[in-house]
């Protein structure tokens, strides 16, 4: 995984739309170890992780879900006030973190700083952190609140995967421009941007083996 790097490899966006798979990280087991309000928390033992982030509603839940081959491990559409808490999964040598999601229309500002604390601290001070999935919705172009997302991502250094999500939303040739405006917008090359969908698993076989890369590539 490469800052804005192309994921895994291969024809994404393009390779199992239509295919029967199985991500890559469905057969192994998985147990989620908690949610904590700590953005430094110490998970036991300490191993490599991959957080996701993205706007609230952009699909963080349905593709971690998706990824895993579990329908109910990270709730869909969760509770919008549990803003401040990461949520961590545990399978073999790694773990994903969840961070919550961003954008509540109605967030005050207190959440919003708090918010910002969180992810903020998470993104620069933790060292097990082996790469970021940023999510964007493929339908929409970059909010202020994705914007400042960059920023934080930018800033932190930490290498990140962007994943575009819903692109079952479009026909296969407006994803592919919408592709293309995105990675534009983000100042990305088009082959930098992963296409996905948990309704046609397209990209989650790539998106499920560039985790798999980033995590044992981490020392
Ligand atoms: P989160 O708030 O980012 O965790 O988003 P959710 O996973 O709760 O998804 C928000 C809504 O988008 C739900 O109604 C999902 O069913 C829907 N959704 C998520 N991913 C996809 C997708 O790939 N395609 C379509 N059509 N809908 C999706």
């Amino acid at each position: 995984m490469t800052t804005g790097g192309r994921p895994g490899g291969g024809a994404a966006g393009q390779r199992g739309e239509a295919a029967p798979f199985v991500s890559p990280l469905a057969a192994l087991p998985v147990e989620f170890v908690g949610s904590f309000p700590d953005p430094l928390v110490r998970l036991e033992p300490a191993l490599p992780e991959i957080a996701f982030i993205g706007r609230s509603n952009v699909g963080k839940s349905s593709l971690l879900n998706a990824l895993v081959g579990r329908p109910g491990l990270a709730r869909v559409s969760g509770t919008p006030g549990k803003t401040t808490l990461l949520n961590a999964f545990r399978l073999p040598g790694f773990y994903l973190v969840d961070l919550p999601g961003y954008g509540f229309a109605r967030a005050g500002k207190a959440a919003r700083a708090g918010y910002r604390q969180l992810v903020t601290r998470y993104l620069r001070e933790r060292p097990t952190v082996a790469g970021v999935v940023w999510l964007l919705d493929v339908r929409h172009q970059p909010s202020p609140d994705d914007r400042e997302m960059q920023a934080l991502l930018a800033e932190s250094g930490r290498p990140v995967l962007v994943v575009l999500t819903k692109a079952d939303k479009l026909t296969r040739s407006a994803r592919a421009a919408r592709a293309g405006e995105l990675a534009a917008a983000l100042g990305l090359e088009e082959d930098q941007v992963q296409l996905t969908s948990i309704r046609s698993r397209l990209g989650i076989d790539d998106l499920a083996q560039s985790i798999v890369a980033a995590t044992g590539d981490s020392p």
